[in-house]
């Protein structure tokens, strides 16, 4: 691990490192999440994929979420809190995560603490990707996917700020978020949380 002493004072807990990341969509939360993954050396946890995995495979979850991921809908709370507490109980989590699309509204982020609470872990961090709303759908429009139609990414944005933003008030005061400028080239992003947790860059 690329670590240096510093910010993250997770040293005690043998470099284990818990970092929720959350953006808009066409915020860069993926490339950014896969940088740090492998910088860190944490498995990353993108909720969404997982759950259009679980549609494709015709899970459980899957049949319940489907309906919701594909108008762009949130899945409500319950259903979600019980699929990351899953997710968090697979041994490749063992020694650290990231959590990409987890939590998207402010009861989450809070069910994500009492979870941790249980399972005796801590988050390090909360990365804010801080973009400009005219930015988010641009990027958005530019990526095609099948719940990418205009109408459904005006309403992931619409529900991006009535319900996620808000968690932005949950981590604050808790002195675990971080908020970075998402609207500059990925190095530049990368190398700037870098300097927050004081890691070397890839
Ligand atoms: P994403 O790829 O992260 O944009 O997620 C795709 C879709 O999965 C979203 O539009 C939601 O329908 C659903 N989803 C992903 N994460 C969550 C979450 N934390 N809470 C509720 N729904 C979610």
């Amino acid at each position: 691990m690329d670590f240096q002493k510093g910010q993250i004072s997770i040293s005690e807990e043998l470099n284990i490192v818990r970092l929720v990341i959350l953006g808009g969509p066409g915020a860069g939360k993926g490339t950014q999440a896969q940088l740090l993954c492998s910088n860190l050396g944490i498995p990353c946890l993108d909720i969404g994929q997982i759950l259009r995995q679980s549609i494709i495979s015709e899970t459980e979850v899957g049949r319940q979420a489907k309906p919701y991921v594909e108008q762009g809908e949130l899945v409500p709370d319950e259903i979600m809190i019980q699929f990351v507490r899953q997710q968090l109980l697979e041994p490749n989590v063992a020694k650290g995560w990231l959590l990409d699309g987890y939590p998207r509204t402010a009861f989450q982020a809070e069910e994500l603490d009492f979870l941790l609470e249980d399972l005796e872990q801590q988050l390090n961090w909360a990365i804010y990707f801080n973009v400009p709303e005219m930015v988010l759908k641009k990027r958005s429009l530019e990526r095609s996917r099948a719940d990418d139609q205009l109408r459904i990414i005006e309403r992931r944005i619409e529900l991006f700020y009535q319900r996620t933003i808000p968690i932005l008030e949950y981590y604050e005061p808790r002195g675990r978020l971080l908020d970075i400028n998402g609207d500059q080239p990925p190095e530049q992003i990368h190398q700037a949380i870098c300097q927050h947790l004081s890691l070397t860059p890839n």
